[in-house]
């Protein structure tokens, strides 16, 4: 039952198509590395499209009709987006979740500290990383300072041409005999993974500053952001690979960037709701913070944010009560989309062939995911995976299936779980990723576009 490459059903004018859709999303990564980033671009691109938000819906007590688009920002850091469809929301919802949090360095609360005049940040990496795997690169610095009076300040360092650039250094190999006898795990460890971010003493320090790095630093941050050290106490500074998306291969089939896991579900779920004009059914994309830590938090899959919106949103169609909520819920299909591991050439002994997810053979659907015997799964059921089969097919959408890898041989989980809480018909899905997790990870542009077209046609159906 091999799959077909999608690469082959392309006509010409098609093939412009998913290059174009594959240039729009290379922007839109290389622009927003942090999960406000997402937000922020998503908010602005969804009013250009007519989409209302929703605290503006309730402050005005406006009602909301079958084809009105409305937002709802959840902390900044999450979001959801509906059409509002011909029937009663009770009837079930089409719903498409991805996560837009990725791996990275986040900055400690208290960063900063020089040690023989060099001035150094303190990091604790969030999520899955290889960390012998972010030494050696160049790295930005993305994110927000929370003032005491109320006021943010963006930050953003190491993107533009002319920006600096920082990182974590590594041993020398001349040095590293005892180094590289370590298990990988232990190579490069947590608290080795400080980001050097300076090297000249403050000019004029008075004689009792005895860390004038640091104090240069501190100069720096003040004149530019209007920030004191103790501002870092509450900040979000995300440390992410600099620089921006590449095409990659000889035949500009794919893409290197950061954040493909999970912004390429993300951006074209988030696309495909564009297409959308009146739908039958209400129309759902739900982007979520925190999947890479266990979904949990205000700003993860976990809250009640999710649900409460939905409340708003029905209330504000004037269909609201807690019993229309619950089956609105329950009688909504989903689709949670996360990416999946792309067969490697470099590593054939952890996929097992016939359940493999390959580059260019479409959107993937996992059935289910978890380790050691679909533990923490959301099993699909066969049901469910029947009806997704036949839109695909209907639909033309190429499409293949996947396991996380061998069995036994670990595993990895999604949102999909909690929103089969709700007891809704939820499929894991997405696209499939080389590398995933690294600095720099790759995609198929044809999986991409497979994965957009996956999405309208799961909308429309
Ligand atoms: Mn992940
Ligand atoms: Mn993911």
């Amino acid at each position: 039952m091999e799959r077909e490459n999608a690469w082959k059903k392309y006509s010409l004018e098609e093939e412009k198509k998913v290059f174009a859709f594959g240039e729009e999303y290379r922007k839109f990564i290389s622009k927003c590395k942090t999960e406000r980033e997402c937000v922020d671009e998503i908010v602005k691109l969804a009013k250009a499209a007519g989409f209302a938000d929703m605290e503006q819906v309730i402050a005005s007590g406006r009602k909301l009709k079958a084809g009105d688009r409305v937002y709802a920002v959840n902390k900044g850091k999450g979001m959801a987006l509906f059409i509002i469809g011909r029937e009663n929301m009770e009837q079930g919802m089409h719903i498409l979740g991805a996560h837009i949090d990725s791996p990275r360095l986040d900055l400690k609360q208290n960063p900063l500290y020089e040690d023989t005049g060099m001035a150094m940040l303190d990091t604790h990496y969030y999520g899955g990383v290889k960390k012998y795997q972010w030494v050696t690169l160049p790295l930005a610095m993305h994110g927000v300072v929370a003032k005491k009076d109320g006021s943010t300040v963006q930050i953003n360092i190491g993107e533009k041409p002319e920006d600096p650039v920082f990182g974590v250094s590594d041993l020398l190999i001349h040095l590293s005999g005892e180094q590289m006898e370590k298990k990988a795990a232990k190579v490069i460890e947590g608290e080795a993974m400080d980001v050097l971010i300076a090297s000249r003493p403050l000019k004029d320090a008075d004689e009792k500053t005895k860390e004038k790095v640091k104090a240069n630093v501190l100069d720096i941050l003040k004149a530019h952001y209007g920030i004191e050290e103790e501002d870092f106490l509450s900040a979000e500074i995300e440390i992410v690979p600099a620089g921006a998306a590449r095409n990659y291969g000889l035949d500009n089939s794919m893409i290197m960037g950061y954040g493909h896991d999970d912004r390429v579900c993300a951006y074209p779920s988030f696309a495909a709701m564009l297409d959308v004009e009146i739908p039958e059914k209400t129309s759902v994309c739900l982007l979520v913070d925190k999947e890479e830590i266990g979904s949990v938090g205000a700003t993860g899959m976990q809250s009640r944010f999710f649900e409460n919106i939905t409340a708003e949103v029905m209330e504000a169609c004037g269909t609201y009560s807690e019993l229309a909520l619950r089956r609105a819920l329950e009688n909504s299909d989903a689709l949670s989309s996360d990416v999946s591991a792309a067969y490697d050439p470099n590593y054939p002994s952890v996929m097992e062939k016939k359940n493999a997810a390959y580059f260019g053979r479409g959107v993937v659907f996992n059935k289910y995911t978890g380790a050691r015997g679909k533990s923490g799964s959301n099993d699909a059921s066969a049901e469910y995976m029947a009806k997704i089969r036949s839109i695909m097919d209907e639909n033309h959408v190429n499409f293949q299936t996947a396991e996380l890898g061998k069995v036994d041989q670990g595993g990895g989980g999604t949102i999909a779980y909690i929103l089969g809480n709700y007891n809704m018909q939820v499929i894991d899905s997405g696209v499939a990723v080389l590398n995933m997790h690294a600095p720099w990870e790759i995609i198929s542009k044809a999986d991409l576009y497979e994965a957009k077209c996956c999405y309208e046609a799961f909308l429309k159906q």
